[in-house]
Parts: structure tokens; sequence; C-alpha cells
């Protein structure tokens, strides 16, 4: 080999070597993007611009057809055949620069304006050279439409206005996708001279370019006469577009610099916007500036409308906040997850009768809304009522430690103290949660009912069923005109409104959808009035209208039972034993490839007290209940067939019923102690003067006549007559309290005082 050949050689290795490792692999590293979020078809919610100032959307993957046709026959007629470069354009605009003096014509291919958009580099011939030498190895290594793509992505559009996408959003207010051949004409020609869009004279050119464009397409058969006749008539956009501005606070929660797709659905949140906007600007002439709402889809357990915080034009303190995802007191609007809870495990069977007597605990002394006690109330009807003091005497059967479990594993991300620190309030609004979790939450339940995956703990079918008919009962408020909220559907719903009026909230679940509402103020003050059923009620039942027709109710486990050949889908008894009692019932139905197993008990249960029936019990009936519904307790109401409750429940109850008699019985004692409880420690402060008050202690007896005598640890204090009340402070330490009435009928309680506690130090 010669010299001149070897040298020729190693030149030519050099070259090789050069062109292989030129290109960096991401030809546009470091570009800052702007955050796209788009919904679930793709359409755009909102876009946030790009850390340089540009409207310049996360680069695309592939281009529209129109567009790809314009661009390709304004800017490279022969892109999809040449390797990057084509000579014969070169030469021809280096002719014609060179009898011009200057650069008139680029002759660059898209290939090499891609090079020289990653680049910036100024242009001149040399340049020219290395874009081309570049422009051949990006081909060696990307498809054609991938570079298309990133021209797509990356031309300028005029002011800060980068990308096909964000200029079709910016100049049309749609997207490329939806561009016509007018738009896409002048897409294609605007980053030829991206000025040229501003109002002035350049406009005129644009519109010339566009147009012989559109004759170069028809002359080219791409579009035919009568198109090419509508696209001339198309005037160029006038001022730009504002882009979509939609589920702002959702926007706002979404990754920087990328476009995501999320779950929501585009035309619905534009509804629940207007509706929610509507709703807030009337609330807040009540002094109720924020309201936020959630609304899931029960089949994908996705979140299909959100507003984070609605009439977003009325700036106040706060509106920037996404209160759906935002901790509050979450008021009675847990109590669902306890019902269902206790009921799933046997606690309590539908209709337990629950105390509704008045509960002290060191100080914890909760009240009904009414400030009422009625004795004793049917579990689903308190639920229904949203009776505080039964719920806190059911949490206190079931257990706070076990109900944190539940909600903690129902998605509640908000409870992160310990279950002591929550204490039986847990269920009157002492725990924290954020409406986008209180939402899913009830969502899971129906998931669960529906035989869908979910994060709940809520197995047993017929435990959710009863929650669901319980929750079909809720009371509208009546002052509210319901004519107004066009065709009411049914939901199986509830309300919630914490401490203070500072918090109101609805949340509601059809076989379908999950809906949440909150009402209140950001900053946390409360506003007299404001409750979670006249105020968040409302604009519950108003989305639920905005929602697709759906299933009208949850399919009845008991219907399976009764006529699984009626039903459209398969239903086999897995087994049925009808002779032992309880008969316990198992069915596996297959609706539509979903798996679900119906298992429950047949048991009988006592109408009056809604326990299992004793035998003493004259009327019940039998039930399909959840599975572990045998162990839940006994009906101890009952005696000979008469219904007679302890002295305290029947105190309250019978003023509530007048149907009750009142009855004395030898088995059970007329009397008993409303405060203390057995057991209790007392905590009794110590005022600023050094004295201590103590503690009102109260017995009830069945005789409105009797006379009542009392003891401290043996010691006579006095008597009471008709109300049972004697304040009493007595040292620190264990101690008996005794009531005696004049049969000679005793109750004590055994309870302790803890040293007593100064005041002055708060
Ligand atoms: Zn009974």
């Amino acid at each position: 080999m010669s010299r001149r050949k070897a040298i020729l050689l190693i030149l030519l290795e050099v070259l090789l070597a050069l062109w292989l490792c030129c290109l960096p692999r991401d030809l546009f590293k470091g570009t800052p993007y702007a955050t796209v979020v788009t919904d679930r078809k793709g359409e755009l919610l909102g876009a946030r611009i790009a850390s340089d100032g540009q409207w310049r959307f996360p680069p695309c993957d592939t281009v529209p057809p129109r567009y790809a046709t314009a661009l390709i026959q304004f800017e490279d007629r022969y892109f999809r055949r040449h390797p990057g470069v084509n000579p014969l354009s070169l030469v021809r605009a280096l002719r014609s620069n060179l009898r011009e003096g200057h650069i008139v014509s680029g002759g660059s291919t898209i290939t090499m304006q891609v090079i020289r958009m990653s680049r910036g580099k100024e242009r001149t011939l040399w340049q020219k050279g290395v874009e081309a030498f570049l422009a051949t190895r990006l081909e060696s290594r990307r498809s054609k439409e991938e570079i298309l793509a990133l021209y797509a992505s990356h031309a300028p559009f005029g002011g800060n206005v980068v990308g096909l996408d964000a200029a079709a959003w910016r100049y049309f207010g749609r997207s490329a996708e939806e561009l016509s051949w007018a738009e896409s004409a002048m897409l294609a020609v605007l980053p030829n001279t991206p000025s040229s869009i501003h109002p002035g004279k350049g406009r005129d050119r644009l519109l010339e370019k566009r147009n012989r464009l559109l004759e170069r397409l028809h002359a080219r058969g791409f579009i035919d006469a009568s198109t090419l006749e509508g696209a001339l008539d198309e005037p160029l956009p006038e001022a730009p577009y504002p882009l979509p501005n939609l589920a702002r606070q959702y926007v706002a929660g979404q990754p920087q610099g990328v476009e995501t797709r999320t779950s929501i659905d585009k035309d619905l949140q534009r509804q629940v916007e207007d509706a929610t906007t509507r709703w807030s600007d009337e609330l807040a002439l009540g002094g109720i500036a924020d309201l936020a709402a959630v609304i899931l889809d029960i089949r994908t357990g996705e979140t299909i409308a959100y507003v984070g915080n609605a009439s977003p034009q009325r700036v106040r303190p706060g509106s920037e906040v996404d209160i759906a995802a935002a901790p509050r007191s979450t008021g009675s609007i847990l109590k669902p997850f306890l019902y269902c809870a206790a009921l799933q495990e046997g606690t309590i069977l539908p209709r337990t009768l629950l105390k509704d007597t008045p509960v002290n605990l060191n100080g914890f002394a909760p009240q009904n809304f009414d400030l009422q006690f009625h004795g004793a109330v049917p579990a689903a009807e308190a639920l229904a009522r949203s009776l505080n003091v039964p719920a806190v005497h059911l949490l206190r059967a079931y257990g706070a430690p076990r109900l944190l479990e539940v909600l903690r594993q129902a998605g509640l991300t908000t409870l992160t103290r310990s279950a002591s620190e929550y204490g039986l309030s847990l269920i009157l609004g002492g725990g924290e949660g954020t409406l986008s979790d209180i939402t899913r939450a009830y969502a899971g339940m129906v998931r669960r009912y529906e035989g869908l995956p979910a994060e709940s703990p809520f197995t047993d079918r017929v435990a959710l069923w009863y929650t669901f008919e319980a929750l079909k009962e809720v009371n509208r408020p009546d002052e509210i005109d319901w004519k107004l909220i066009r065709s009411v559907r049914k939901a199986a719903w509830k309300t919630g409104t914490s401490y203070g009026y500072r918090d109101a909230w609805a949340v509601g679940v059809t076989p379908d959808y999950a809906i949440g509402i909150w009402c209140g103020n950001a900053d946390g003050h409360g506003v007299p009035l404001m409750t979670g059923a006249r105020t968040a009620g409302p604009v519950l039942f108003d989305l639920l209208n905005l929602l697709p027709p759906s299933a009208d109710w949850f399919e009845d486990p008991l219907s399976l039972r009764a006529e699984p050949a009626s039903l459209s889908f398969r239903a086999e008894p897995v087994s049925l034993s009808l002779q032992a009692e309880p008969a316990s019932l198992s069915f596996r139905a297959e609706p539509e490839g979903r798996s679900r197993e119906i298992s429950g008990v047949l048991l009988d249960v006592c109408t009056a007290s809604g326990m299992l029936r004793s035998p003493d019990c004259p009327e019940y009936e039998r039930l399909l209940l959840p599975e572990r519904a045998s162990d839940s307790e006994v009906c101890p109401y009952h005696r000979d067939g008469v219904f007679r409750l302890p002295p305290a429940m029947e105190w309250y109850y019978k003023s509530y019923h007048p149907e009750y008699q009142v009855r004395s019985s030898r088995d059970v004692a007329p009397l008993e102690f409303l405060y203390p409880e057995p057991g209790s420690i007392l905590t009794l402060p110590r005022q600023l003067d050094g004295s201590v008050p103590g503690a009102v202690f109260q017995a009830v007896h069945r005789d409105p006549a009797a006379v009542l005598y009392w003891h401290l640890d043996q010691e006579y204090l006095g008597e009471t007559h008709l109300i049972h009340q004697m304040q009493l402070s007595p040292p620190p330490g264990k101690h008996t309290v005794t009531v005696v009435d004049g049969d000679g009928h005793t109750v004590s309680v055994g309870f302790t005082v803890a040293s007593t506690i100064s005041r002055s130090g708060d």
C-alpha cells in the first residue's frame, strides 16, 4: 500500500470515528419544557410555562399527518428519501447564494434544521457543512418519523411559543391533531419567519406563503379542489388563545417539565367547575369562602373530577391551596366506617339498640347535635341521624385502636397520632382526614361490594349492604328546597360538621360513583349555621345530576338468596345448610367475569332490640346477616315477654316513645347511675382560689316519686328527689358511691379520684 493510500485510509477512519461519536445521544439535553397535564383522553387540562419562559411542550413522539405533509411539501420535498442531506438542493442554494452575495436560500433539510435548533449556532457556510455532516449521523440513528417529531417539538412559532403542540393551543385553541389543512399549512410555514405571526405587514406575507403552500398541496394531489377552496378562505388566527386552565390544583400537583396523562374527564371537569363556582359564589355571601369537590369512578377507581378549590377568580387568602388534599377535622364523616366494621365483627347487628345516655369520660362529655339524649336508638338510625352519643358508646364497645387500624387500612393517610391520643373523639372529628382520602375510602367500600379490588378493610358484603341501606336513609334537611336541585337521585350519603362549624362535609356513593364535598374557610375560621347537611349536601346532589344515569341501587344480596334463577348471571350456592341453626349461606356469582362471593348467616333477630332473639322475645324476624353476627349479643331486654330497658336508657327513652310502658320487675333494679361510670378515673380540677368544686354525680330511678339516699364510702350524704344529683369532691384515691331507694334497692359504683390538678397553669 502506498503511503498516500495509507494516509487516506487513516483520514477516513478518523472521519468515521468522528462521524460515529459526533452526535450527543440526547440532542436537546438540558432543554427545559413546560409542564403539561392532560385528561384521560389526552385532552389538555392545563400547562405551566417552562423555566426559561418559553411555552415549549414536552417533545411528542409523532406528528399529525396533515402537518407532516404540509411541512415536508414546504421545507423538504424529498425528506423521506434523502440521507439527511439533499445534494441537489444544497448545490442549488449555494449557486443562488453566490449569485446574491449573501444567504437567501437555506437548502437545509428538515434533518439539518433539527441539528441547527439543537446547537443554536450562527448560519454560516461552515456551520451548514457541520450541520450536513451531523444530519447524516442523526438519520442513521433515528427514523424519519422521529426526526419529524424532533423538528415539530422544537421549531420556533413566534414570541415564546415553541413547538407544534404549544402553537396549536396558543393560535387555534385546539390540539395539533385537530388542526385543519389551512391551520396545518400556516404552522408549516411559520417557523421560517416566526415573527410574521404578530400583527403587522408580516401577516400578509404569512397568509400569502400559507396559500401558496395550500395550492402546492392541491397541485401535488394531497387535497382536492373543494378542500383547497375552503382552506384559502380561512383567516389567520387573531390574538393568541389562553391555554385551558382546568383542575388547577390537580394540575399544580403533577410532575414538572413533563406531560402527564391523568384520569380526569375534561368534559365532566368543566361542568363540575361551572357548578362548584356557582355554589361557591353563593356560599361566599354567607361567609363560606372555600369549596372543594372530588368525584371517583367506582368501576376504575380513578378520580374523574377534582376541584381543589372552586371560584378561582374570587381571590381570597388560601384560594390557591388544594383543600381536597388538606387534612381537616372529620366531624361525623367517618361514622359509616365504624358502623360497617362493627357489623362485620359482630359487635352489633344492623338495628341493635345503642345507648344514648350521658357519657362523661374524664371530662369528655359528647353531646348530640340537638343536645338531647334519646335513651336507646337502633344503630342504623343512629348512623342515619348522625347521633354522636350512640357513636361514642359503639366505639367504646368496638375499641378506638381497632377503628384507627380500620381507618388507616381504608386509606386515611393523615391519621398519624396514636389511638390513645385520639381516644373516643376519633369518631366525632378528633382525627383529621383529606377530602380526597375520605372519598376514596367510601369508593373502596363500593368497590369491595362490587367485587372489585380495593384498598379497604371491609370484606363482608352483607355488612356493606346494610351500611349502604342505612346511609340511604340519611335525612335531607327540611329547609332546603330540594325541588331546586332537579331530579334528586338515590345515593348512600353521609354528612359531617366539625367542632366550631369549621368544616362541612358531604360524601355520597352510588353503584357507579363516589362524590365528596367539603365547604368552609381555608384559613379555618368557623361559620355559624354551616353544616354538612345544609351546606355541602345540596352541592353533592347537584353534582350527582351531572353524572351519566347509572344503576339505580346496589344489588341486593338477599335477591341472590331468594331467586338465584332470576339473575342475569350465574349464581350457585356453594354451601347451604338450613337444618342447622344458625344456617350459614354462601353464594358465588360471576357477573361479567367478576367473581363475588356472598356469605352470611340466617338468624332470628328481636324486632324491639335488633339483637339476637332470646326465647323471651315475642316478635322476631329471620335475616341474612354478616358471617360473624352469631357472635353478637342476645337480647337482654325481654323478660317474660316484657320489653324493659335499664333505668338510665329508659329515663330518656320513654319521653320519645309514648307507647313504652315503665314496669317494675323484681329481677331488674329500678335505679342506675348516670355518672360516674364504674371504674372511672376522675380528675377534679382545682380553682384559682384553691378550692375543688368537684363533680356532679347523677342517678336515675324508674319511679319519678322515688327518694334516693346517698352514701360515699359508707358515710351518709343526704337525699334527693326527682332530679337525683349530688356534687361531690372526694380526696384522691379509691371510692364507692352508693344510692338506696325507699324499698331498699341499692346501686353502687366504684371510681378513683386522681390527684387534683391546678387549673391556674393553663
Ligand atoms: Zn328481645
